[in-house]
């Protein structure tokens, strides 16, 4: 993610804060900027009582009266919303169809843990412009439910997270349970909305045929290819061909994973390119947007060296690898069509990209 900083003083901010601790300034999340902005008390709603709207400092021309999201007021949200929209909720919490049970102890906790995830998820679709409201296609938008002891799990656009994933201790619990070191809220949702996606921009976009080709038949039975993988473990040769065990079980779970793992790396991406942490010996533009204007070729270019360094900087304090991962050549393409998809939404077809020579082996 990209370095926020307030406006008013220029310090730099968090993405979830909502005052800036160097001059005071109240601070918001204005979704179409897609950035932090500080903000001017304008008085109170005419609409709603008692609810406090506000304009931007410096307000451009353009610049409309703002207030906060419905669910700021639990501590779950930052971002903002014109005045005059009659919807109360900002575009992500927009998409929440039931929350966590806030008289159950630890829910706003955990409510806080997930939207702050969702956000981020949130943030990375806006950036892509990918449709998640539903009027872009026939699926319907992407919706949450944020349940206690639910399966987390997608159906029909439907996200449900079981809100004892936002429980560290329990989140470490099953990390062990289901042998995934890589288990975090952020991967589970970005994982999910994966399963959505493939509704959208490949089932409902014809890519079937292509999708096939580089992940396999979606039609083999899913019920029996999950249960195989709980009762037997994964494939033994995944490694050769995913970019987690997982990801063997049944090639909707692959494309998931693979989805979910092309979001970590854009993320991660733009979050070292904003914090000036790449580019040592790397002949490649810098300036180069990782969400809009990369190839995937250059987007993998970018990200080997930046695993390196983490895994070196890991080691150097004692601790394991970071990215612990090693992207075999099948993965690679898989990865690839992930981007082809997100960017050549509306176009034709294309060839397949070819696929590197040699494993890419991140190991140093
Ligand atoms: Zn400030
Ligand atoms: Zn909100
Ligand atoms: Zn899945």
């Amino acid at each position: 993610m990209k370095n926020f900083a307030c406006s008013n003083c220029g310090n730099t901010v968090y993405f979830e804060n909502v005052k800036c601790v160097n001059c005071g300034s109240t601070l918001g999340f204005d979704s179409g900027e897609l950035s932090i902005v500080a903000l001017a008390d304008a008085g109170m709603s005419e609409t709603a009582p008692d609810v406090p709207i506000f304009r931007k400092l410096n307000p451009g021309p353009d610049d409309v009266v703002l207030r906060y999201c419905a669910n700021a007021e639990f501590g779950v949200c930052n971002w903002l919303t014109p005045e005059s929209e009659s919807n109360i909720f900002c575009k992500a919490c927009d998409l929440n169809r039931i929350i966590p049970n806030l008289s159950e102890p630890g829910s706003l906790h955990a409510w806080r843990a997930l939207e702050h995830a969702k956000k981020r998820l949130v943030y990375s679709l806006l950036r892509f412009s990918l449709p998640f409201d539903g009027s872009a296609s026939s699926k319907g938008s992407l919706t949450f439910d944020f349940v206690r002891n639910a399966l987390t799990g997608h159906l029909d656009g439907v996200v449900t997270i079981d809100v004892s994933e936002a429980d560290a201790v329990e989140r470490e619990r099953q990390r062990k349970h289901f042998d995934e070191p890589y288990r975090s809220l952020l991967g589970h949702l970005r994982h999910e909305s994966g399963h959505y996606y493939w509704m959208v921009l490949v089932d409902e976009a014809q890519r079937l045929e292509e999708f096939r080709e580089i992940f396999g038949d979606e039609r083999d039975d899913y019920d029996a290819a999950l249960a195989r993988h709980h009762s037997s473990g994964p494939a033994p040769d995944w490694q050769e061909r995913h970019v987690s065990a997982y990801a063997s079980a049944h090639p909707w779970e692959d494309w998931a994973e693979t989805w979910a793992h092309y979001l970590h790396m854009v993320d991660a991406l733009d979050t070292a390119a904003a914090e000036g942490m790449e580019g040592h010996g790397l002949r490649l533009d810098l300036r180069d947007d990782i969400y809009s204007t990369v190839t995937f070729e250059t987007l993998m270019a970018r990200w080997i060296p930046l695993t390196i360094a983490l895994n070196s900087l890991s080691r150097s304090m004692g601790h394991d690898d970071f990215y612990p991962f090693v992207i075999p050549g099948s993965a690679y393409d898989k990865l690839a069509f992930v981007h082809r998809v997100i960017h050549g939404r509306g176009e034709q077809q294309q060839p397949a990209e070819a696929a590197p020579a040699e494993t890419l082996n991140l190991t140093p």
